[in-house]
């Protein structure tokens, strides 16, 4: 029998408002994963105000309390890593590895903020002699969490997991194509001890559930993942609500090979920089740059080494997706762009892994997030010209470089227009901050600083 999930509110799933429930699929074939619960403004109005009815006890708990629970949380995850991963893979078409790494990942959130309740503690501010003056980090109450479907588990846990040490309580909207390890992650909460009402999941469509959740005047900020069409629209109204929103959004990130870089560990890297979970991640390094006097040698490794990809690649998520990337690959074609490989779909919503040289950085798949394994290659003489042309982007979530002069790793880390930058490897763990410059977003996840992010500042004066 088909698995059936309502919405998680206040502590129990509860059936959606109008009545109709969605399916989802394993993507690109017709089995049936589970069905969730088409949500809207009644059933957000519930999450909210059962959210908002716990907040108060929530945030007078001992932050050590509460520390407590997101570290039992965190257990509970990896007891289930292999039952959660597998779900995930099976919803959004993961690679094997990949869902219970993300489930690893979640857990990591919970267990890092577990530590950290008490961190955000203000300070002490000298007014002189007859004054004591101090600032107080406070919780701002409901946070709306909204999120895609390339990272379900990992996205609703790197908003929350903050969110929730830092003494607020959440309503999470995961993406309709992927909503089940989300509400699973729910039933754990259940499970491990939270208070009812501290942890909600409302499911459904982004305009009739999410939408709702930014407009909900109990919700006093919002923390968005996703696209940037639909990052405008949630800016647009919590701007409206003057509410803060965490934005964030695409990338189109630029990949720097130097000619004195160690080149195998380059190839490898820059590899898995755009292949990983089948070119879904926000943070892929799409657009690569390489120096002119190694250009020609790089493709060619490069190239070789897509033969070992497949372990990082599974299927694309969603039928938007699958369309989408199959555009990208007639665009590429249109725009005269060299197929050094790939270029098509390899089996159902598999994609091959595709690296386009004679790229220019005005081209569309240059300048566009396609969100598969698809990479844009061209090629520099300078540090100057390399910098100029990572820097041309409307994007800046992430970057990297590689080279054995330690001097020009830090300079051009420093030139480089983006949230991370990447030095003779790619990507990072859920301790260094991480957002975007540019449209990538505002804000950022991970990290001490993320707690900032889910706190406001009040300062208190005192005449003595
Ligand atoms: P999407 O914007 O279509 O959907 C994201 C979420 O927003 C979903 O839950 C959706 O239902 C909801 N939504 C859609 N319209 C809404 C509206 N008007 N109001 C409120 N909610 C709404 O994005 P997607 O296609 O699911 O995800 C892919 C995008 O996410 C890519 O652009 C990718 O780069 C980005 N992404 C960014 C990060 C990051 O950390 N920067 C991480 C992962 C994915």
């Amino acid at each position: 029998m088909t698995q059936r999930y309502g919405h998680w509110v206040a502590g129990e799933s509860i059936d959606p408002a109008c009545g109709t429930w969605l399916t989802s699929h394993e993507p690109g074939t017709d089995t049936v994963v589970c069905e969730i619960a088409e949500g809207g403004a009644a059933d957000v109005d519930l999450a909210v105000g059962a959210a908002a009815g716990a907040a108060a006890e929530w945030r007078e708990r001992k932050p050590i309390d509460r520390g407590r629970l997101l570290m039992v949380l965190s257990h509970a995850l990896r007891d289930n890593a292999e039952q959660l991963g597998d779900l995930e893979n099976r919803e959004a078409g993961k690679p094997v590895f990949m869902g219970p790494a993300e489930i690893g990942g979640a857990a990591d959130y919970f267990e890092f903020y577990a530590g950290l309740v008490n961190r955000e503690a203000g300070e002490v501010l000298d007014l002189g002699p007859g004054f004591h003056s101090y600032t107080r980090r406070e919780p701002f109450g409901v946070i709306g969490i909204i999120t895609p479907w390339n990272a379900p588990m990992n996205q609703a846990a790197r908003a929350a997991a903050p969110a929730l040490a830092a003494g607020n309580t959440v309503v999470v909207k995961p993406s309709e194509e992927t909503s089940a390890t989300t509400l699973e992650l729910a039933r754990l909460t259940k499970e491990v001890g939270f208070p009812d009402g501290v942890f909600n999941v409302i499911t459904g469509t982004g305009p009739a559930a999410g939408q709702p959740i930014v407009e909900h005047p109990s919700v006093r900020k919002v923390a968005f993942t996703g696209s940037l069409r639909a990052g405008r629209e949630v800016g647009r109204i919590a701007g409206e609500r003057i509410i803060p929103v965490t934005l964030e959004l695409g990338g189109k990130s630029a990949n720097i090979v130097f000619d004195d870089a160690d080149i195998p560990a380059a190839v490898q890297g820059s590899l898995r920089a755009f292949v990983l979970n089948t070119g879904q991640i926000c943070s892929s390094g799409t657009r690569l740059f390489v120096h002119r006097d190694i250009h020609d040698a790089f493709v060619d490794a490069l190239v070789a080494a897509t033969e070992h990809a497949v372990p990082f690649v599974g299927r694309l998520t969603t039928e938007a997706q699958y369309d989408k990337v199959n555009e990208y690959f007639a665009i590429a074609e249109q725009e005269g762009a060299i197929t050094a490989t790939g270029g098509r779909m390899a089996d159902g919503w598999t994609p091959e892994v595709t690296v386009y040289t004679a790229v220019d950085n005005g081209m569309r798949i240059a300048r566009e997030e396609i969100f598969g394994p698809v990479l844009s290659v061209m090629s520099f003489t300078d540090e100057d010209e390399a910098v100029t042309l990572a820097n041309d982007s409307d994007f800046g979530l992430a970057a990297g470089l590689w080279t054995r002069d330690i001097s020009r790793a830090h300079r051009v880390a420093a030139r480089l227009e983006a949230g991370q930058v990447f030095v003779n490897t790619w990507g990072t763990g859920i301790e260094t901050p991480f957002g975007g410059y540019k449209q990538s977003g505002i804000g950022r996840e991970k990290g001490i600083e993320a707690l900032h992010h889910y706190t406001q500042l009040k300062s208190v004066t005192v005449a003595l």
